[in-house]
C-alpha cells in the first residue's frame, strides 16, 4: 500500500505540486490557511484537512509548502501544528525553502516524537511546479530519501540527495546566490544596450546563441522587455531568500559580495513596494539607478 500524504501549503507552487499527487492517485489530505484555495484540489479529489496536525494524523508523509523559516515553524511546532499528529515512522518533509539552520533544529523537536524529516527545497519555478520538471534537492537519512523518492518523481525530474539534513537548504542558497547575480547582470546588460542605443530584444537574442545564454536571460530576459513583473516569484520571497545566503555566509564565514549586492538590489525593490511582484522586477529598480 503506497503512502498516504499529506500538503500544507497551496500557494503558487504548492497548489499544482499537491495536484500532482492527487493525479498521481495518492491519498491527499490538503490544508491552507486561506481555505478556499483548498476547494479546487478538494473537487479533484484531495481530502480537506482541518489543521496541519489533522494532516499529519491522516498522513504517512507530510509535505510543507509555505513561504519562510517562521511559517514552517508555525505549521509544524506551533499549537495544532504537524509535530501534534505525527507518530513512529512518520515523515515530515518541508519543500519551502528556509534557514539550513532552522531546518536541523525543527527536525530534532521531530525526531523526539520518532518523526524523521528531510528539506527539499526546490528549483524551477511556477513553470516547474505545473510541469512537474522541479530540481528538488534534498538533505536528510538516504533511508527516509528512498521511501519519498516515488512521491519526488511525480514533482520534479533532477532528483538530488546532497547529504544529512539541511543540505538541501544549503544547495538551495547556493542556486540562489548563482540565480541573483546572473539576473542582476542580465538586468543590467538590457538597461545598457537600451541606454546606449541598441534594441535590447535584439541583445537578448544575439547573447542567447553564445557564453552569456542562460535560462535566466531566456525567461527572465523576456520578462524585462515585455514589463510584465507578475509572479511567477514574488521579490518578497526571493528578499527573504537572500537573507538566508546571507545568514549561511557568515554563519559559515564565507565573505559573499556578490550576494551582498544582489541582497541589498532587492531591498531596493522591497522598499520600492514591489514586494508581491515577480523577482526579475530587479530590472525595473536598475533602470531607476540610470535615471
Ligand atoms: P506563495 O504563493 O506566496 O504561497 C505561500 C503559501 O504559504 C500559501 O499557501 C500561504 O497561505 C502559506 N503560508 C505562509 N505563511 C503561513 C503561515 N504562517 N501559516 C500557514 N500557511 C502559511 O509562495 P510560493 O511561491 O508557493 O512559495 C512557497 C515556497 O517555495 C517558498 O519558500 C518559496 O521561497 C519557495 N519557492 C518558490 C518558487 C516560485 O517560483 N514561486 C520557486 C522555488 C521555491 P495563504 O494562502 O493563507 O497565504
Amino acid at each position: 500500500m503506497s503512502d498516504r500524504i499529506g500538503f500544507i501549503g497551496l500557494g503558487i507552487m504548492g497548489r499544482p505540486m499537491a495536484g500532482h499527487l492527487v493525479g498521481a492517485g495518492y491519498e491527499v489530505t490538503v490544508w491552507n490557511r486561506t481555505r478556499s484555495k483548498m476547494d479546487e484540489l478538494v473537487r479533484a479529489g484531495a481530502r480537506p484537512g482541518s489543521s496541519p496536525k489533522d494532516v499529519a494524523t491522516r498522513s504517512d508523509i507530510t509535505i510543507t509548502m509555505v513561504a519562510d523559516t517562521p511559517d514552517v515553524r508555525e505549521v509544524i511546532l506551533g499549537p495544532g501544528g504537524v509535530i501534534e499528529g505525527v507518530r513512529r515512522g512518520s515523515v515530515v518533509v518541508d519543500m519551502s525553502t528556509i534557514s539550513p539552520v532552522a531546518t536541523r533544529e525543527i527536525a530534532q523537536e521531530l525526531a523526539a516524537r520518532g518523526a524523521e524529516m528531510l528539506d527539499a527545497p526546490v528549483s524551477g519555478g511556477e513553470k516547474g511546479a505545473i510541469e512537474a520538471t522541479l530540481s528538488i534537492m534534498v538533505g536528510g537519512k538516504p533511508e527516509v530519501f528512498e521511501r519519498v523518492l516515488p512521491v519526488f518523481r511525480r514533482l520534479g525530474r533532477n532528483i538530488v540527495h546532497l547529504g544529512g539534513i539541511g543540505a538541501g537548504q544549503v544547495t538551495k542558497a547556493c542556486n540562489q546566490l548563482v540565480l541573483s547575480l546572473t539576473l542582476v547582470g542580465v538586468a543590467e546588460a538590457l538597461t545598457l544596450a537600451r541606454r546606449a542605443g541598441v534594441d535590447p530584444a535584439k541583445v537578448r537574442a544575439a547573447l542567447l546563441g553564445g557564453f552569456a545564454q542562460s535560462r535566466v536571460l531566456e525567461l527572465h530576459g523576456q520578462r524585462m522587455l515585455d514589463g510584465n513583473f507578475e509572479p511567477g516569484f514574488r521579490t518578497r520571497l526571493y528578499h527573504k531568500d537572500m537573507g538566508i545566503v546571507m545568514e549561511t555566509g557568515r554563519a559559515t564565514g564565507v565573505p559573499l559580495l556578490g550576494g551582498g549586492l544582489a541582497a541589498q538590489l532587492y531591498q531596493a525593490a522591497m522598499s520600492r513596494g514591489l514586494g508581491e511582484k515577480d523577482y526579475s522586477v530587479l530590472a525595473q529598480v536598475i533602470a531607476e539607478l540610470a535615471g
